[in-house]
């Protein structure tokens, strides 16, 4: 509308010109920019030009009351066009819902630096790339306890929304933030946990500095520079903030999620290593610590070698690096890790990098094996030293494995390509057991915060940060487990959004409008169902020695009956999904081995000798393949059902299905593969989700420039449809996303109507008389509850601390 502004007066003026003989024929007059622009748009500005053109047209009376008629059009006129101008805070609050509509809301609003909407009550997220100024103590004060329509929408009206559900409800709440690589979601996080520390009033100010850096500290071993995305997380984090009823903050847990460790041993190009390795580099090397930690000064180790790093000294020199290493060490020390922690962390930092020095050329022995033999000691001696191992020990592990045959343990031999994998998965297991044991350290330090009267009635805010639905030019096996995460995050939303909510209308007898959506349930049966589904068939492949990655693709092919696979052509190796975000070609090159991400028992054995107790510590537990075994108990099980009858809800709560069950063999089980390890990960999160009350911060990416006040529209409508923004507004309208028991409510809200003391029969009378006392409408009783539109929740609540 803002645009249209210069067209509206040029139009009005032309038509009201005192020069009649000038004024534009009708049909000129439709042809008029304005008309153009205006049409379908905007339905109240519409109605008002059809009107103004109607009179235009009308020749019967006196040419001068015609004109008073269409002066007074004008300002009826162009205060419904100031109207439309106005920002619309609340999409679902749009006169015409379509995808223009909203696009074009979203474009006008975003070039004058709003960011923030509402759906009904999900908040959307346009990333600005650059520093808006929008969060500072000012704006954190505006947001404490707030009237939702008091101020523009803010990342920060959902830290409240959540603290003040908790406490209201005094139940546990969980932020789902979601939205593809490079939207906006870890920053968003890091705001949330922010808000959320203020608004726990954390009196221990320890307390609440720690909270602020686990994020930092986490994400410099977990985060790393993509061609997406600079900060790109590589794991997925489910941080929950704990509280006492009163809403003091107590305390902070962390869950880890699939950790993309093959990063360590190699980076597509573009990409880098996890932060934390330059961070190490340029920071020690101000110390004058490399040679301590036996890094070398004058050729990148390997493992970081690529396009970025030519030298050393780049990473070095880096003054980026050299404070982000001062903050990490700062981060750690505010945590309560102690200096000796800290040195074990570099050793085994700087270990894995020697490790990935160690090379190895083919000796011919007498029977004609493929032997390897290492052909740098100094790396080798180096990787020794640094995990307190010996050396010589080291080297018979990685060029040689035991077989044991009738009772007969006989030593053979690994090829260099044998060895090579070896090393490779000696340095990949290392990283992620040591992300995990800095994950659970971290816990340890934030419970020892913990409420001395015990933590039962403690309440929690979970946020759920995960990496981002991704498409690169090459896709491997680490973007099919990514994209599939994010699969079922929207499986989620959509149960919650609009699944849930819609077979209580059919089991209340509710009228309401049944929304269409689209449901990726099939997309999610395809991966994840026993034992047809892709992850399934994946580990049955594997499971075959001579299986091959083409063998793999072949059984896929075979497999895989459904509309969202195919095999593009000339292709080799080469399959693609259609993903609920869009279409991803997959290569299967390497799926096998990253699936069985095996590392021999050689290896973990030599590494529990260690001298170093901190390296013992990342081995001492029973070892699953993947190396990061989950720490976090598995309570309230959420069921997920895959059984295709199943039509309607599919996500129950609080039975103790498969996920238990598969809890259990993995703790048991010593041969597990990243696939069901990975199955059971999503499952262990979808029960932490399911357990509160969820909110959803969906974040959008309007450019893949990064660049800032850059709105692409399609790229931004693109994420509009897969995410179903329409339809959520829709539902938000036209539906009741509150369900309250009549007992409850008539517990909470009977004082708006009744005296305090006063019990009144538990009837839908009864919630009738107090709605309508309240002046609400557009509510509807069911069966056995109040059904509520989203903005009702926050008038009555208001209406009751009054009251
Ligand atoms: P991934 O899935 O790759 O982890 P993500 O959704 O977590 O991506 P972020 O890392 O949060 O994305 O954001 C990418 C970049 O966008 C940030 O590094 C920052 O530069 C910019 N950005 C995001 N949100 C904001 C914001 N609210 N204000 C300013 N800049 C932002
Ligand atoms: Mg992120």
């Amino acid at each position: 509308p803002e645009i249209w502004s210069a067209e509206f007066n040029d139009f009005i003026s032309k038509c009201l010109t005192k020069d009649y003989e000038k004024r534009p024929t009708v049909s000129d007059l439709l042809q008029h920019k304005f008309i153009t622009q205006v049409e379908g748009k905007d339905a109240m500005l519409q109605k008002q030009l059809t009107e103004f053109i109607g009179i235009y047209q009308c020749t019967g009376g006196s040419e001068k009351a015609r004109h008073e008629r269409l002066y007074t059009k004008k300002s009826n006129f162009s205060r419904s066009l100031i109207s439309s101008l106005k920002d619309v805070d609340d999409l679902a609050t749009l006169e015409v819902l379509d995808e223009n509509t909203v696009s074009e809301q979203l474009e006008k609003c975003y070039s004058r630096d709003q960011i923030y909407f509402y759906v009904g009550d999900i908040l959307i997220a346009l990333n600005p790339f650059q520093s808006l100024g929008l969060y500072s103590t000012e704006h954190s004060k505006l947001y404490i306890g707030a009237k939702r329509t008091a101020n523009p929408p803010h990342i920060f009206a959902m830290a409240d929304l959540g603290y003040q559900s908790m406490i209201t409800y005094n139940s546990d709440q969980c932020i789902v933030i979601s939205g593809e690589s490079g939207a906006g979601k870890t920053e968003s996080a890091h705001l949330l946990v922010q808000q959320l520390t203020v608004l726990g009033k954390a009196n221990n100010k320890t307390l609440q500095e720690k909270i602020l850096q686990v994020n930092n500290l986490v994400e410099a071993f977990g985060n790393a520079c993509t061609v997406i995305n600079d900060n790109s997380s590589r794991f997925g984090k489910y941080l929950e903030m704990k509280f006492t009823p009163s809403g003091a903050v107590v305390g902070a847990q962390i869950s880890e999620y699939l950790l993309e460790k093959s990063r360590v041993i190699h980076q597509a190009i573009g990409e880098k290593n996890f932060h934390i390795f330059y961070y190490i580099y340029a920071g020690l090397a101000e110390k004058k610590k490399l040679a301590h930690y036996k890094l070398p000064e004058n050729k990148p180790p390997r493992y970081l070698q690529n396009d970025h790093i030519r030298t050393v000294q780049d990473v070095m020199n880096n003054s980026f690096y050299k404070s982000q290493y001062e903050l990490i060490e700062q981060c750690f020390r505010v945590i309560g890790f102690t200096m000796e922690q800290l040195g074990s962390v570099y050793s085994i930092l700087a270990a894995i990098l020697n490790v990935g020095n160690i090379e190895f050329s083919s000796v011919a022995t007498e029977h004609q094996i493929d032997k390897s033999h290492i052909s740098n000691h100094a790396a080798l001696e180096n990787s020794a030293s640094l995990l307190c191992i010996q050396a010589d020990e080291l080297q018979e592990a990685l060029t040689s494995h035991c077989v044991v045959t009738r009772g007969e343990t006989i030593i053979r031999p690994n090829t260099v390509e044998k060895a090579t994998d070896v090393r490779d998965a000696t340095a990949k297991t290392l990283y992620g057991r040591l992300f995990s044991w800095i994950v659970n350290c971290i816990n340890s330090l934030l419970k020892h915060n913990a409420s001395p009267s015990g933590n039962d009635d403690e309440l929690s805010i979970g946020i759920l940060d995960i990496f981002g639905f991704e498409n690169f030019k090459k896709n491997s096996f680490e973007q099919l487990c990514i994209n599939i995460a994010n699969e079922q995050i929207q499986f989620y939303f959509n149960q919650h959004v609009f699944a849930w909510e819609q077979n209580e209308y059919l089991n209340e007898d509710v009228d309401a409008r049944v929304i269409e959506y689209e449901d990726n349930r099939p997309l999610l049966d395809m991966f994840l169902q026993k034992p047809m589904g892709l992850l399934s068939l994946l580990d049955e492949e594997c499971r075959f020695p001579k299986a091959t990655d083409q063998t793999l693709v072949e059984k896929f092919e075979g497999n895989l009956k459904s509309q969202y696979f195919w095999r593009p052509k000339r292709m080799e190796l080469s399959f693609g999904i259609h993903h609920y975000a869009g279409k991803v070609i997959y290569n299967a090159s390497g799926f096998l081995a990253k699936n069985r991400d095996t590392l021999p028992t050689d290896i973990v054995l030599l590494l529990r000798s260690s001298e170093n107790s901190v390296i013992r510590q990342l081995v001492s537990h029973p070892l699953t393949k993947t190396g990061n075994l989950p720490y976090s108990k598995t309570k309230n099980i959420i069921n997920y059902q895959m059984r295709t009858s199943e039509k309607s809800v599919n996500l129950t709560k609080g039975e103790t299905g498969e996920a238990t069950r598969h809890a259990r063999e993995t703790t048991n089980m010593k041969t597990q593969t990243v696939a069901s390890y990975f199955r059971y990960s999503l499952m262990d999160l979808l029960s932490k989700m399911v357990v509160g009350q969820p909110h959803f911060v969906r974040c959008i990416k309007p450019n893949n420039e990064r660049q800032a006040r850059k709105y692409d529209k399609e790229k931004v409508l693109l994420q509009l449809r897969y995410t179903g923004i329409l339809e959520t507004a829709r539902i938000r309208r036209l539906g009741y996303s509150h369900r309250i028991l009549f007992a409850n409510f008539i517990k909470r809200y009977h004082v708006l109507c009744y005296k305090w003391c006063e019990e009144p029969p538990l009837s839908p009378d009864t919630c009738a008389t107090i709605l309508e006392k309240a002046g609400l409408d557009n509510w509807a009783l069911g069966k056995m509850k109040v059904f509520l539109k989203y903005y009702h929740v926050e008038q009555l609540n208001v209406m009751r601390k009054e009251a």
